[in-house]
């Protein structure tokens, strides 16, 4: 009997759910470990509250004396909370957050000592991370890097250390992480969306990204993951036969939460209120043990530090319910996989979502100025859109049936499309005043009680708008959001800019008014952006040859996707936008395709030792119980037997067959391996282990997962899908 697997499911069965202190009212909770706004006030001088204040809303710089104030504040709040250390938090370019803790604690020299932190500490740090990815930055500027306090997200405290979301960059300044570029990239929404929202709006100074993620997860026994060598290595199981019953049925999505899953739910919210971030909903998704937590949408920047500290947060509760967190896009074959929807829009500082639709003509106008600007942003740089959200693993996601397809398309509804097709119709130049009436009161005007009893949803559709934001739906639930936040709200950003100048030129050059001159610029860009837009089916193979037909991209494979990072354009627009240097691009491009190989090759190699010391050794024992059965019954039967032991020996013949497809499988494989691990080039290698090594695990999962069906349920080794899936 295979004694790990069976230990695990007997461990599972045992487990009952972890009680839960409530510990007061979840409203009391929030925020109450994060040196939030009130915490400020209560520890600040004023002085030192507002040059706070005034960094998070202008950028403005905090000087030495203030930043000791803010850091004597913080150290007293933090220790009153019963905190020890403190960290520099920051996100480097593994796409998971780093922290080096220090002691608050020093001694004096004369055998006594005190708790010390500094404006000095606050402010900067250097890290040691000669080990984290940089692409060749520092090697070629042979230069170190510092992490450097972001004002913008508050300091919270974890378990017992202080954690200050700091930004990763190179003495020479190029970016070393994911925040720096995104705190560009929102620097330059801001400004041009804030130039822009003046035309409606003269009040507007300052205009912030939002976002709302939606993350999708797996929960599995840690006791039955650990039976897995494949799920407790690589975070997907690289075989296993489907389970008879699978999401078929359509009993899980939304159906009562598990007891267990409850209670690590519950544990997993009161930590998060505690650290601020808002979590708001919670539910079973579609697969049997994947679920899904959301919150209410924050600023982009904060909602992005609070994804990546939720993300080790789950990780943590769930050590502590005996689970572990599948974050990976697709961990079972067959079953669907995890998403991280990014829901975006934009806010004015006075209170406005701009993709909103008003409750006047205006406002509208400002509505289909900012919805149409982004259509037309997603038009002009698709590819570099796919490529934000391109990963090893999410390429098991993406046109994989469940979820968005690799070919980026807009979906809008049947109301607006009207109300852009009308538009599209919109005279060239002046328009005379019964064309502006028209439009007020039968195009602009018309548009909020259309969005309100219109609940269509498409949810095949890569990026959806859905009544008042954008959704990304095709972002992994195992990414940082940063980069497709840097890379969505740098294409508005341009897009933005140049429709000013634009719009401009129109009011300066022909004398047009302002909202002539807007509907004229917008017609065009209806028109030029056209292709971008698909209301269909994404997941047809209809569809597929449609966009084709247009001349949108559909890059499948990472290695293909990320291209698009490095490419002329893409490089002009975060340079022209201030976002990222050529240098910072492509070390980024570089770190990416390296760690598409590498995960390749980790899986591969697990591949080869599972199929090798797991699977045929099982098949060959099983086989001997066979032969020996074949034996017995020859002694009994004589020259007969064969009537009584064909299928015994039918079995006997494939298991050796699928035996012999592993070995030969798994040495190809090996093969494949060596030669692209001596491939210098990331893009090269990237490819090799792409095109050459990867289409190997389809085919040593074939045999293996055949070997599964034919062998004693008794002797299999690895916990099987259905135990994997329906135990908790
Ligand atoms: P769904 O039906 O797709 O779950 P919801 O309205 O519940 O739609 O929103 C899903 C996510 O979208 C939530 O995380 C929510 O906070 C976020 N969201 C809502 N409005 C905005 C907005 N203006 N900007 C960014 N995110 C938003
Ligand atoms: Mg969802």
């Amino acid at each position: 009997m295979s004694t790990i697997r069976f230990n695990a499911i007997k461990e599972t069965f045992n487990r009952k759910p972890v009680v839960i202190d409530e510990q007061g009212r979840r409203s009391e909770l929030f925020g109450s470990n994060v040196f939030n706004e009130n915490a400020m006030r209560q520890f600040m001088t004023k002085d030192a509250y507002q040059s706070v204040m005034d960094a998070i809303e202008f950028g403005t710089k905090i000087d030495r004396k203030i930043a000791d104030q803010v850091a004597a504040a913080m150290k007293d709040w933090a220790l009153a909370k019963g905190a020890t250390h403190y960290t520099h938090w920051f996100q480097p370019l593994t796409g998971a957050t780093a922290e080096k803790h220090d002691a608050f604690f020093e001694p004096l020299g004369n055998g006594q000592a005190m708790e010390k932190f500094g404006g000095g500490q606050l402010v900067q740090q250097e890290p040691d991370a000669s080990s984290f990815p940089n692409g060749g930055i520092r090697n070629t500027f042979e230069a170190r890097g510092y992490t450097a306090w972001d004002p913008t997200s508050p300091a919270f405290i974890y378990g017992t250390t202080l954690c200050i979301p700091t930004v990763f960059v190179a003495y020479t300044g190029e970016a070393l992480d994911n925040k720096a570029p995104l705190l560009r990239a929102l620097q330059a929404v801001d400004h041009a969306a804030t130039a822009v929202a003046k035309y409606f709006d003269k009040n507007v100074t300052k205009v912030n990204a939002t976002l709302g993620w939606e993350q999708e997860y797996f929960l599995i026994d840690k006791a039955l993951v650990y039976s897995r060598p494949d799920i407790a290595l690589a975070g997907r199981a690289l075989l296993g036969h489907s389970p008879a019953k699978g999401q078929q049925l359509d009993d899980h999505y939304f159906g009562s939460i598990p007891n267990r899953v409850m209670s690590y739910m519950r544990d997993l919210e009161i930590e998060c209120m505690k650290l601020g971030v808002p979590v708001k909903t919670r539910h079973n998704e579609v697969a049997p043990n994947q679920f899904e937590l959301a919150p209410i949408f924050e600023e982009a920047n904060l909602a992005v530090d609070h994804n990546s500290l939720l993300m080790d947060v789950m990780e943590k509760t769930a050590d502590r319910h005996h689970f572990r967190v599948l974050f990976h896009e697709k961990p079972f074959a067959g079953i669907n996989g995890s998403g991280k929807h990014n829901n975006w829009s934009l806010a004015t500082n006075t209170g406005v979502n701009l993709l909103g639709p008003g409750s006047t003509p205006m406002k509208n106008l400002q509505f289909l100025t900012f919805f149409i600007n982004t259509i037309k942003a997603v038009h002009d740089y698709e590819e570099l859109v796919r490529a934000s959200i391109a990963s090893a693993s999410n390429d098991h996601r993406l046109g994989a049936n469940e979820a968005p397809p690799a070919i980026i398309s807009v979906f809008i509804g049947e109301q607006l499309t009207r109300v852009l097709d009308e538009l599209e119709d919109v005279s060239k130049g002046k328009l005379s005043p019964q064309e502006k009436t028209d439009l007020k009161l039968n195009v602009v005007g018309k548009i909020p009680d259309v969005l309100l009893d219109n609940t269509d949803r498409n949810r095949t559709s890569p990026f959806a708008f859905t009544g008042n934001k954008f959704e990304l739906r095709a972002a992994g639930s195992r990414a940082n959001c940063a980069t497709p936040m840097t890379v969505l709200n740098t294409i508005v950003a341009r897009q933005l800019k140049e429709f000013k100048k634009e719009v401009d030129t129109l009011i300066d050059k022909k004398k047009l008014k302002k909202d002539e001159a807007i509907f004229n610029v917008l017609r065009e860009y209806i028109k030029a952006s056209k292709k971008i837009r698909f209301e269909g089916d994404g997941y047809s193979d209809a569809w597929e040859k449609e966009a084709a037909k247009r001349g949108l991209s559909n890059n499948k494979t990472t290695p293909v996707a990320l291209k698009a990072k490095v490419s002329e354009k893409s490089i002009e627009l975060f340079e022209e936008m201030g976002v990222m240097s050529k240098v910072e691009v492509e070390a980024r491009h570089e770190i990416e395709l390296e760690e598409y190989a590498l995960r390749i090759q980790i899986e591969g190699r697990i591949l080869g030792d599972i199929a090798r010391n797991h699977v045929i050794p099982t098949a060959v024992r099983y086989q001997n119980t066979l032969i020996e059965n074949v034996q017995g019954l020859k002694d009994i039967f004589g020259k007969d037997f064969k009537k009584v032991a064909s299928e015994q020996m039918d079995l006997v013949e494939k298991i050796s067959n699928h035996i012999a497809m592993i070995n030969t499988k798994v040495n190809e494989m090996i093969e494949e391996r060596k030669k692209a691990n001596v491939i210098e080039d990331a893009q090269l290698k990237a490819d090799a282990y792409c095109e050459k090594v990867r289409p190997y695990f389809e085919e040593i999962r074939y045999h293996c997962d055949k070997l599964e069906m034919m062998i004693d349920d008794e002797l299999w080794p690895l916990t099987k899908f259905r135990e994997l899936l329906f135990t908790r």
